[in-house]
Parts: structure tokens; C-alpha cells; sequence
């Protein structure tokens, strides 16, 4: 590459890193400071890019007001187990009026597009519960605009559902409450309602601003209801994209079929994908070869909020990878090389310290006012006393936000949450789980364990002093 770009021939270049005392093959990465010896030794000029020149100038220009247009709102559906998640995932899939027209058979690539009998469209990610949800939102992907909360009529809020609050809280994601299974015969739609308020979810027939919907995806009762609520909540906000630009999306799955090579299934988030766009995603990159919708049609394009299957990539890229299409080929090796380059780096630096002295070290100097917690504790009166005392170390500069409080072992969804939003795990009188630990490790979040408030609230005070090193 570095050749290419003096237009000199690469033995010469290697060559002359060799008596340099630099041994390398034709394949290896060299540093920037070593490229700039060589670069000058052979007579040419160097221009040294940034690493942010690399990822700004990818985007392009900002959208204008008017090049936006309405698009259709992209939804995951959350609940705690066995509350009828898949099952009215695949009832919604059935109310698409297209599906029937065209004759195409349900393919599942990840997500599907639901097309109504008004012609409003709606998305959904077809991997229902928040891991999948925070896992993306951990690798920087916003991509949900809406969160269908599913709560079973004759079970109530259960130990998922509170845990799916808290990750489409943290995420800043409007939530609609589907009250499942009204159809069996202990259904009690109030008390979930009822229940609902202790986590700080009130319904509008409560006085509140969410929305929610008795449904059976069974018996399928009242789908109709629930798209008309997901619509109108999309509306109010505003959800707007530019079609008719470069595209850029979301990874939604990605894997490696025989025959077909890497195919990942990619949301659109702005611009339109078209056939022999290039393009990177995470640090792989491809050109688009074909285009496959959920119905297993092939299409020539996919527009803003469409989920398409995407084939002609060199790797397999990662769910919440991002994908930008690029003007070059060579441009897209350039950022692919760049974000492999970067991401070993990362992943050298995590084995190190992590986010949260980042973290600590913005809160010291201002830029950032608030410590996110997750507390995990043996009894409910601990999680309360423990809120208290740090809503008492409020300053006016920084305050404690706790994301989740619940009593119990730290588990998995407590690392993702913590990893997604950045934030400290405080173990009260309680350990982390096997898994959790090896995650915690792995991702560097920071759990910390105590059994006296006091402990806990000093070393609370010193890290909003900027005092504290984070642990792993
Ligand atoms: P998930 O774990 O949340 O994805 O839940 P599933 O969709 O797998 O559903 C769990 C069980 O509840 C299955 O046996 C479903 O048939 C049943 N179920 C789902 N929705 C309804 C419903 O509206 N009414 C009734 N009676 N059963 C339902």
C-alpha cells in the first residue's frame, strides 16, 4: 500500500526498511513513524492523516432539513422469559399484507419489515430480550427507536421484565407495555399495571405517558392495536432519514453460509444500499453483490429502516458493527486496515485499564457529571440505603445515578448493562456469578463488593472527587 501510494515498487521498499535495520515482508503493517522515514529517505513528501481524518471524513456532510423524509420506526420486543416474546414476534410478522401478495416465504435473517393494510410500515429485530439489545448498544450501535415491553397478564412484572426497563431506560428508549396472554383465564391486565408503577412505568389510564396494549399473540387478539400504538409513538418522534444518500446501517447478524459466502443481515439507517456499493462494516469491507429481503426476494436496493440480507463481504463481520459505503475500493481497505490495526490495539489496551478510569478522570475534570452505578444487593433495604446515601453525596457538579438496584447475585445482564452505559457494579453483601466474573474481566467492568454503607459511600465519594483508581 505504502508503495502504491509513492509509486515505487515494493521490493524497493522493503529494501530500504532493511537497511534500515527494519525486517519485514511485503504484508506487514508498519508504524506511522517508521512509514515517514522510509516515505522521505526514497525522495517523496509525507502528509500525516489523523486517525479521526480516517473515520470523519467517512460520513459525509450532515443531513439538511429538507432532505429528511419519514421512515418507518425500528422496534425490539423485551420481556422476561416465557411472556410470549417469539410468539408475538412471529404474529406481527403474520399481519404483513406484502408477505401474502407476493407469495415469498418468511426467511429469518434477523429482522423482518411488517407492511400494513394503510401502507405504514414497521420494523422489528427479530432477536427479542435486552442482551442482544445491550450488546449492541455496548458496541455503539442506536439502533432501536422503540421497545415493546411484553408482560404475561397471569404472571405479572417478573425479575427480566424489571431488567428490560432498565436497559431501555439507560438507553433512552420510549417503551410501549404489551399485556400478553389476556386470553388465559388468569390474566389480570391491572396488576400489571399496578405492578408496573413500582418501576417507574406509568401508564397513561394511570396518569402516565406510556403506552400499552392488551394483547394474545396466541389467540391473536388485538395486533392491529399494538401497530397502531407502535405507529403513533413513532410519530411522536418524528423519525426522519435522508434516502437519497450514501448508506449507512447497523449489523443485525452476520454469518458464513456455504455457497454464499459472508452474509449479514443489515438494518438501514440513512441513504439507500444499492447493488456494487462499497462499503465497510466493523473492519471488514465487500461490495454489495445481492440484496435479499425477508421474504427471500432479491431487490436492487434498501432504504432507510429496512432490514436486508447483504452478500459479497470479504469477512463476517459482528452484530452492531456499523456499515458505511465508501466512493473507493480503496478507500475501504484503507478504514477496514485502519479498524483492524485499531481494534488490536483495543483489545491490547483492555487487557490494561479500561473505560471507567476514563470515566473517573472526565468526572475530575468536569466534562462528565454523572456516576452511573448498578447495585446488586442480598436485601431490598440495603439497595434503598445504599440509594440514599448517595443521593446525599450530590453535588451540584456531579451526582450518583443509579441504572438498576435488585437483590441477588451479579449476573450477565449486569455486566452488559454496567459495559453499555459505562458504568460501576456495587455488590452488596452479595458475589458475582462464574459467567459474570469471566465477563466482567473480559469486557473491564468494574465490579466492587462490600457489606458496610460506609465503605461503600466513601469510595462512591472519592470517585466523584476523581480520587479513585478504577479496579478489574
Ligand atoms: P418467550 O420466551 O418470551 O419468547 O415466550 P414464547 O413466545 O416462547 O411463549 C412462551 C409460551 O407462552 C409458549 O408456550 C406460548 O405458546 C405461550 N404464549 C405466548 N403468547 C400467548 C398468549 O397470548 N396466550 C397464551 N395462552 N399463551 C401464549
Amino acid at each position: 500500500e505504502l508503495a502504491n501510494r509513492m509509486a515505487e515498487r515494493a521490493a524497493v521498499v522493503v529494501k530500504t526498511l532493511m537497511t534500515m535495520g527494519t525486517m519485514v515482508t511485503i504484508n506487514q503493517t508498519i508504524d506511522a513513524d517508521t512509514a515517514q522515514v522510509v516515505v522521505e529517505e526514497l525522495g517523496h513528501t509525507v502528509k500525516r492523516v489523523s486517525d479521526a481524518d480516517v473515520e470523519t471524513d467517512l460520513t459525509g456532510p450532515e443531513d439538511q432539513a429538507d432532505d429528511l423524509q419519514s421512515r418507518a420506526p425500528i422496534v425490539t420486543v423485551m420481556g422476561h422469559v416465557d411472556h410470549g416474546k417469539t410468539s408475538l414476534l412471529d404474529a406481527l410478522r403474520e399481519t404483513d399484507v406484502v408477505d401474502k401478495e407476493a407469495g415469498g416465504i418468511t426467511q429469518h435473517i434477523g429482522a423482518y419489515q411488517v407492511t400494513m393494510a394503510s401502507g405504514a410500515k414497521i420494523s422489528f429485530v427479530d432477536t427479542p430480550g435486552h442482551e442482544a439489545f445491550t450488546a449492541m448498544r455496548a458496541r455503539g450501535a442506536e439502533l432501536t427507536d422503540i421497545v415493546v415491553l411484553v408482560v404475561a397478564a397471569d404472571d405479572g412484572v417478573m425479575p427480566q421484565t424489571i431488567e428490560a426497563i432498565r436497559h431501555a431506560k439507560a438507553a433512552n428508549v420510549p417503551i410501549i407495555v404489551a399485556i400478553n396472554k389476556i386470553d388465559k383465564p388468569g390474566a389480570d391486565p391491572s396488576r400489571v399495571r399496578q405492578e408496573l408503577l413500582n418501576h417507574e412505568i406509568q401508564v397513561e389510564s394511570f396518569g402516565g405517558d406510556v403506552m400499552d396494549v392488551e394483547v394474545s399473540a396466541k389467540k391473536r387478539i388485538n395486533l392491529e392495536g399494538l401497530e397502531e400504538t407502535i405507529l403513533l409513538q413513532a410519530e411522536i418522534l418524528e423519525l426522519k432519514a435522508n434516502p437519497n444518500r450514501a448508506a449507512e446501517g447497523v449489523v443485525v447478524e452476520a454469518k458464513q453460509e456455504r455457497g454464499r459466502g459472508n452474509i449479514a443481515t443489515v438494518m438501514v439507517q440513512r441513504g439507500t444500499l444499492n447493488i456494487g456499493d462499497i462499503f465497510v462494516v466493523g473492519s471488514e469491507w465487500g461490495r454489495v453483490r445481492a440484496l435479499v429481503d425477508d421474504h427471500g426476494h432479491h431487490v436492487k436496493s434498501a432504504g432507510p429502516a429496512t432490514p436486508v440480507e447483504v452478500l459479497g463481504l470479504q469477512g463476517t463481520p459482528s452484530a452492531g458493527d456499523q456499515m458505511v459505503v465508501v466512493e473507493s475500493e480503496a478507500k475501504a481497505r484503507e478504514v477496514s486496515e485502519y479498524r483492524t490495526n485499531k481494534s488490536k490495539a483495543a483489545k491490547a489496551a483492555a487487557s490494561g485499564r479500561g473505560t471507567l478510569e476514563e470515566l473517573f478522570s472526565q468526572i475530575a475534570a468536569g466534562v462528565v457529571k454523572e456516576l452511573p452505578v448498578v447495585i446488586k444487593a442480598d436485601v431490598q433495604g440495603s439497595i434503598e440505603a445504599l440509594q440514599g446515601t448517595f443521593d446525599k453525596l450530590t453535588r451540584d457538579d456531579v451526582k450518583v445515578k443509579v441504572l438498576h438496584g435488585a437483590v441477588g447475585a451479579i449476573n450477565e445482564s449486569d455486566i452488559t448493562l454496567a459495559r453499555a452505559s459505562n458504568a460501576l457494579i456495587i455488590g452488596f453483601n452479595v458475589r458475582a456469578n462464574p459467567q459474570a466474573r469471566e465477563m466482567a474481566k473480559r469486557d473491564g467492568v468494574d465490579i466492587r463488593y462490600y457489606s458496610i454503607i460506609y465503605d461503600a459511600a466513601d469510595d462512591v465519594k472519592r470517585m466523584m472527587t476523581g480520587l479513585l483508581d478504577p479496579v478489574y
